[in-house]
C-alpha cells in the first residue's frame, strides 16, 4: 500500500437508473479503495465496490449541509497522495455541470494521475427517457444544454441570444426558476406556444414529466409540485413525446415492487419487474440453509426412497 501512486478515476453513474453505468465505470468502483460519491448517484452502484473499500457520501443530507467543493477536493487529494485508489463517482456525466474540471485540476495541480469515465448525462437521456429526442432531422439540428440555477445578478446565460440560436433548449437545474426562465426565453423571442415539458427522474422508474408550452409550463408544474432533480426542455421536438413516450407506457411503470427473495434469486425477479416499469426494491429476506439438525429430513429422504423403490 502507498507504494504506487494513488490515482482518482471521475465517473459518470448516469442519470439514476443503475444499469446506465458504463462499462469502464463499474470496474472503476470494483478497484477502487475509496469510493467518494453524490447525492444523485444510485446507491445500489456500491453494490460493485470491494467490501473493503472505504464509502464516503458527500451529498446534501437531511439535517446536514453538503461537503463543500474545497472539502471534497481535499479529501481527493488526500487519499490519492497517500496512494488509495480512488473512485469519484458523480451524476450523469462528470464533466457536464458536474464540477469535474475543477476537481481534475486540482489533482493536475498535484501531479496525481486521473482518469475522466464519461456517464450518459441526464441532458439527454432524461428526454429520451421521456420520448423527447433532442434533436430530429425534421425540425431540430441543434441543441443547448444551460444552467438554470443562477437567475439573478449572478447568472451567466445570455437567455436572450440564446432564444433564439438554437432549435432545442435542455435547462438543468431549473425548476426552482422555471417562471422566470421560461419568460426570460419569452422576452428573448422564442414564441409562448413553443412546446415544453418538465421531465422529473428521467430515465429511471420513478419518472414524471408535465408538458405544455413556454407560457402554461410553470403553472403546471406549481400545481403539480414536481422539484429536483428535472430538465427544461423546449423546443417542437416536446410535441414528438405524444407518440414517442415509452417508460411511463409500460405496465408495471408507477408501481414499487419489494422483492424479499433469497438474495439469489432476487437479481432474476428483479429484473423481469423492471423490465416492464416497476421500481425493484431488493430486501432479502429468505435464505436457505442447513438444518441445525439434519435427523429428520435424512430419515424423511430415507423413508421416501424406501417407499418408492
Ligand atoms: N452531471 C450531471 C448534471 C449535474 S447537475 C449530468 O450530466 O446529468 C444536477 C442536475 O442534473 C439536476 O438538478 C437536474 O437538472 C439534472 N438531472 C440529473 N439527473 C436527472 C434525472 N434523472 N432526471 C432529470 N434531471 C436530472
Amino acid at each position: 500500500m502507498g507504494d504506487v501512486a494513488g490515482i482518482v478515476w471521475l465517473v459518470g453513474a448516469g442519470p439514476g437508473d443503475p444499469k446506465l453505468l458504463t462499462l469502464r465505470g463499474r470496474e472503476c468502483i470494483e478497484r477502487a479503495e475509496v469510493v467518494v460519491y453524490d447525492r444523485l448517484v444510485s446507491p445500489a452502484l456500491l453494490q460493485y465496490a470491494s467490501q473493503d473499500a472505504e464509502l464516503i457520501y458527500v451529498g446534501k443530507a437531511v439535517g446536514r449541509e453538503a461537503m463543500t467543493q474545497v472539502e471534497i477536493n481535499a479529501l481527493l487529494r488526500q487519499f490519492s497522495l497517500r496512494g488509495k485508489k480512488v473512485c469519484r463517482l458523480k451524476g450523469g456525466d462528470p464533466f457536464v455541470f458536474g464540477r469535474g474540471g475543477e476537481e481534475a485540476e486540482v489533482l493536475a495541480d498535484v501531479g496525481v494521475p486521473f482518469e475522466i469515465v464519461p456517464g450518459v448525462t441526464s441532458v439527454t437521456a432524461a428526454p429520451a427517457g421521456a420520448g423527447i429526442p433532442v434533436t430530429d432531422r425534421r425540425i431540430a439540428s441543434s441543441f443547448a444544454a444551460v444552467t438554470g440555477h443562477g437567475m439573478d445578478d449572478t447568472d451567466k446565460v445570455q437567455w436572450d441570444a440564446l432564444a433564439t440560436a438554437v432549435d432545442t433548449i435542455v435547462v438543468l437545474m431549473g425548476v426552482e426558476n422555471l417562471s422566470k426562465i421560461a419568460a426570460a426565453i419569452m422576452d428573448g423571442g422564442r414564441s409562448p406556444d413553443t412546446p415544453a415539458a418538465v421531465v422529473h427522474w428521467g430515465a429511471t422508474p420513478r419518472q414524471k414529466t408535465l408538458a405544455g408550452t413556454l407560457s402554461t409550463i410553470a403553472e403546471k408544474v406549481h400545481s403539480v409540485g414536481l422539484n429536483a432533480p428535472a430538465v427544461f426542455v423546449v423546443g417542437d421536438v416536446v410535441n414528438l413525446r405524444a407518440k414517442l413516450q415509452w417508460i411511463e407506457e409500460k405496465p408495471l411503470f408507477g408501481t414499487r415492487v419489494l422483492v424479499t427473495r433469497a438474495e439469489s434469486q432476487a437479481e432474476d425477479l428483479a429484473g423481469k419487474l423492471e423490465a416492464v416499469g416497476a421500481e425493484a426494491v431488493r430486501l432479502p429476506l429468505i435464505k436457505t440453509v442447513p438444518p441445525e439438525n439434519p435427523k429428520p429430513l435424512d430419515e424423511a429422504v430415507g423413508r421416501a426412497c424406501c417407499g418408492g423403490c
